[in-house]
């Protein structure tokens, strides 16, 4: 085991902010009543604590505490807001458009309702991570009720443009949808500023706990419903049954305000060491390529590929030591190259040979600084072992091998 451990992997989870667990702890012990309680102390003061979060969340996205639904996290605010649409507008149509890069939660939950009746559009991708508007523009039919797109993509951190996606939903009357869990408490996400009715986030991708999120739903102009996908006891306004996971929801609401007093220094402060991490391999390593628009990017990601060196091998070289995301997934029976990277047009060779770094509010200067060491010291390492490495480096087109067939 290494001596240090760095975390990197800020896109997967965040930690919790000990502020956050602070601030959850008393929701545990004395005050650890259900919130729909409502003939004693105890409840009472779990709803008021329920109550306070969401006006903390709602705050934090410019929005009415009463569009805020809670939910156990994105993927499940994913499925809500797409089947809960879907059946509720059903008579209306059944197209839905959305986007190859979307995250699994939105992509699964599209394939699940073509087999009752969905008609689904996935959009492809321009090589830097960006929707053509033209080409969502022209997807849209009578049929279409729902565009999914979300606003920051987890591999790349690519941000879409949300404002002109808002636009062509508001010309065509069509219900906007965004996954925002990338981006929510990391940049500006004010949902009705560009015009977005429904919008998943998580609290653990924000420095809050894992197992809880939220769906934001439109209340007025126009007045969003979906249909529940969890019956019994008709908690959220009827949006979604279940007890309140009171703790978590209170983390969720102080991740929320400690995001709203410190996004921007936080993210002034990541861009310059994400940057700095670019520069040092662009500058020191040949054969480097950063995947993804670099000007609509999350300051806090970056998506690099080193040529001719496998992510996950190269991730064996520091032991551990550095917790990162390779742009391969393992499947049962293989490792299948990231979807987000091939929307992109990236080979399975540049796909595999990616590493994701996404920093956050507990990185230093220093864990940036041995990253770079380490991570060009395993490059070097695997290229000098790489006989396409030394083919490449005598010039040899490797393009034009013929690999035996095996
Ligand atoms: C993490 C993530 C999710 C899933 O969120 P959970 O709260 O873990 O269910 C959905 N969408 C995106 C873009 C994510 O990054």
């Amino acid at each position: 085991m290494g001596a240090r451990k760095i975390y990197l992997d800020n896109n997967a989870t965040t930690p919790c902010d000990p502020r956050v667990v602070e601030a959850m702890v008393p929701y545990f012990f004395e005050h650890h009543g259900n919130a729909a309680s409502r003939n004693h102390p105890f409840g009472w003061e779990a709803e008021e604590a329920v109550d306070y979060a969401r006006e903390q969340i709602a705050k934090l996205i410019n929005a009415d505490e009463k569009e805020i639904i809670f939910t156990s996290g994105a993927t499940e605010a994913d499925n809500l807001a797409i089947k809960g649409v879907y059946e509720m507008y059903s008579r209306k149509g059944n197209h839905i458009i959305t986007v190859k890069t979307e995250h699994k939660a939105v992509l699964d939950t599209c394939n699940k309702l073509e087999k009752h009746g969905a008609d689904v559009t996935y959009l492809d991708v321009k090589p830097d991570g960006m929707i053509d508007l033209a080409e969502l523009e022209a997807a849209i039919k009578p049929s279409t009720i729902m565009i999914a797109i979300m606003w920051a993509n987890n591999e790349t951190g690519v941000i879409q443009p949300m404002k002109e996606i808002g636009q062509i939903c508001e010309k065509h009357g069509v219900l906007f949808f965004s996954d925002g869990t990338q981006a929510v408490g990391k940049i500006k996400t004010h949902p009705r500023e560009v015009g977005v009715h429904l919008m998943a986030f998580s609290a653990h991708k924000m420095y809050g706990p894992k197992g809880v999120g939220a769906l934001y739903v439109s209340r007025k102009n126009p007045r969003v419903k979906v249909t529940a996908q969890m019956d019994g006891g008709g908690h959220e306004r009827g949006m979604r049954s279940g007890t309140l996971n009171v703790p978590g929801i209170v983390g969720f609401g102080k991740a929320a305000e400690i995001a709203m007093q410190e996004m921007d220094q936080d993210a002034a402060r990541l861009s310059v060491l994400r940057d700095k991490l670019e520069n040092a391999f662009k500058q020191e390593l040949e054969e480097v390529y950063v995947n993804g628009n670099v000007n609509h990017r999350m300051p806090h990601v970056a998506n690099i590929s080193f040529k001719h060196v496998e992510g996950e091998g190269l991730m064996m070289t520091f032991n551990q030591e550095i917790a990162l995301s390779s742009g391969s997934a393992c499947t049962s029976a293989s490792l299948e190259p990231s979807y987000v990277l091939v929307a992109l047009g990236l080979g399975d060779d540049l796909a595999h040979s990616s590493l994701r770094f996404s920093l956050g509010r507990f990185t230093t200067d220093e864990d940036v600084n041995y990253a770079i060491e380490a991570i060009k010291k395993g490059v070097n390492h695997m290229r000098d072992l790489s006989p396409i490495w030394e083919m490449y480096k005598e010039g040899v087109d490797l393009s034009k091998i013929e690999w035996a067939a095996h």
